[in-house]
């Protein structure tokens, strides 16, 4: 057969390069006090871009898991069956304590590593990524009950992956899941309708759970945090999805979702009849419970939101480091350099504050009610914000690649479906905004802390000093209607102050010029409503070069 063209003008595949070669996560584990965590950070980021578990990335997600209500007897089995890759990025994720480790290490700084490791190892596939935070995210509320958290906890934080169907305490590992969201509403969980029934005679809080739920996702696992009416009003139980005694609890698995994204990982409708769970906290005060769990997977979502902004701009600036059109490559041509850069910027603006929010996490946890303040209103903010930003980044980052970026096998669409997800789980952008307002109105320390924050970068560049000024003003009408203007402002300050303090000069530059100066005080900034809309001056060679990755050559 004679060839029929020549293949000229392609990039390299992207493989082989260390996905944490990310300065600004780099610097940021070390200023957030997991400097230590620097080695294991680095081995997750090569094996993150390695050729061989980008392949798996692929296959988990293009044979998704499938459902098995019964055995060929008849009998119910409720099973979810997965593609061997899922197993090894899951044996990967929690070798590796991206799940409830962190709750069991004494060392200051450990949520910061976790989080650096769940960052950079969620580049290699996002839909695993879902258990792994919801197994991570249960500690603190679990803890509300600590009985069941002396019996639990060492498992859940435990080392090892042990897939399949058996009681908690037979197994070497666990996983965990959160089960609140009903036909009738998920934001609105008060409106939930499972019962709950105390199980007579019973000293260990036993209840028996009989409804439906709607979503649940990583049904798979072992425990699940559950949301139920009991005598007393909403309460918040844990249910094994194998009764301690080794019979199959009352949790029946009806459909999985067919979903947008996410595809790898399973999400399902789920009926509960009288199936046993544990009282945790008290009878009627649930949602504080629950919600313990739901603040440690909004962290989550920023991260996850972060991991994705870097795998789109580093893919975006691969591309076209090494594409010509026109004579010239595109990177080098001004108006895509501006594009790229305005996606980089965005991208190390997310992580940095994902960072922060970590390492308030660690302070916060180790007792430190100044960072604890600082999370509350920042988080909420944030998870509004960094989430909202991700789908238009995404499709920006994919269009640097032309219609080989519209191409499932680029990469790309995978990371576009996935993109929208972060907003709308564990509060969708209304209602993480309507908590940000919350946290204001409810909580006046919490605004406190925000701007102590901030006036840390006091002096160091008037249009930030500017934007906190207008922040301030903003801040003086909480208002329901505003709560998304008010938590944009709150993310983008934020960032803005991060950037100037601790970030690349070209990059902190960019950022406060585009996103914050308001140079004739007319309240519109000099950005465009489009990536790639940099006011004139940006340094978008230097920004450019902290995105673009490595590759070995051959
Ligand atoms: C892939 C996937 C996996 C999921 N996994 C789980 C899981 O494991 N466990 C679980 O419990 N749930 C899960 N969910 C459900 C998810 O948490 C809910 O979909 C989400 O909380 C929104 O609830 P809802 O779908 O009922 O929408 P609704 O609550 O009906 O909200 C619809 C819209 O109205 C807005 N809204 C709501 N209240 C207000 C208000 N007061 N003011 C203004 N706007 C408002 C919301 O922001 C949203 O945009 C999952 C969802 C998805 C897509």
């Amino acid at each position: 057969m004679p060839p029929t063209h020549e293949v000229f003008n392609q990039p390299p595949p992207l493989t082989g390069y260390d996905v944490a070669d990310d300065p600004a996560m780099l610097s940021a584990l070390r200023r957030e006090g997991a400097g230590w965590a620097r080695d294991v950070v680095r081995e997750l980021g090569r094996l993150a871009g390695s050729a061989q578990v980008q392949e798996q990335g692929r296959q988990a997600n293009e044979n998704p898991p499938k459902l098995r209500t019964h055995d060929r007897f008849g009998h119910r089995v409720d099973e979810v069956e997965f593609h061997p890759a899922w197993h090894e990025l899951m044996t990967v994720a929690v070798r590796h304590g991206l799940h409830a480790a962190p709750w069991r290490d004494a060392r200051p700084g450990a949520h910061v590593a976790r989080a650096a490791g769940f960052y950079v190892w969620g580049a290699a596939e996002a839909g695993h990524c879902c258990p792994v935070s919801m197994t991570y995210a249960i500690v603190p509320a679990l803890r509300h009950a600590p009985a069941l958290a002396g019996r639990f906890e060492p498992l859940l934080a435990a080392p090892e992956y042990d897939f399949g169907l058996r009681p908690p305490e037979a197994k070497l590992g666990l996983l965990a899941g959160m089960s609140m969201t009903e036909k009738q509403g998920g934001s609105d969980v008060r409106a939930n309708t499972t019962r709950a029934v105390p199980v007579p005679g019973d000293g260990a809080g036993s209840y028996l759970l009989t409804g439906h739920k709607w979503f649940t996702s990583a049904p798979m696992g072992d425990l699940f945090m559950v949301l139920a009416q009991a005598p007393g009003g909403l309460s918040c139980f844990l249910l094994p999805r194998v009764r301690p005694d080794g019979t199959r609890n009352g949790m029946r698995l009806q459909r999985l979702k067919d979903k947008l994204g996410n595809r790898s990982n399973a999400s399902a409708e789920v009926e509960y009849d009288e199936a046993l769970a544990w009282l945790v906290g008290e009878e009627g005060r649930g949602v504080r419970t629950i919600i313990e769990m739901v603040n440690i997977t909004r962290l989550d979502c920023v991260l996850g939101t972060a991991t994705g902004m870097r795998a789109g701009v580093t893919m975006a600036a691969h591309h076209a480091a090494h594409r010509t059109a026109f004579g010239r490559t595109l990177a080098d041509q001004p108006l895509m350099a501006g594009v790229l850069a305005d996606l980089a910027i965005e991208s190390e603006a997310t992580t940095m504050a994902a960072f922060r929010l970590a390492g308030a996490t660690d302070r916060a946890v180790r007792g430190d009610e100044g960072e604890a303040a600082f999370r509350r209103l920042a988080l909420a903010a944030t998870k509004y914000w960094a989430c909202k930003r991700a789908p238009a980044h995404a499709a920006e980052a994919l269009e640097c690649l032309g219609g080989n970026g519209y191409v499932e096998e680029s990469g790309m669409p995978r990371l576009y479906r996935e993109a929208p997800l972060a907003s709308i789980w564990e509060g969708s952008g209304n209602v993480a905004a309507l908590d940000a307002l919350r946290a204001l109105t409810r909580q006046p320390e919490t605004a406190e802390a925000l701007f102590a924050e901030l006036d840390q970068a006091a002096g160091a560049d008037s249009r930030l000093d500017q934007a906190v000024v207008r922040l301030r003003k903003e801040l003086a009408d909480p208002s329901e209607a505003r709560a998304r203007h008010l938590a944009e402002a709150i993310a983008l300050t934020l960032q803005g102050a991060l950037l100037v303090r601790h970030g690349d000069h070209a990059v902190a530059d960019a950022f406060v010029g585009s996103r914050l100066a308001d140079e004739d005080g007319s309240g519109t900034l000099g950005w465009g409503r489009a990536f790639g809309t940099l006011p004139a001056g940006a340094d978008t060679a230097a920004i450019l070069r902290r995105a673009t990755p490595a590759v070995p050559a051959g």
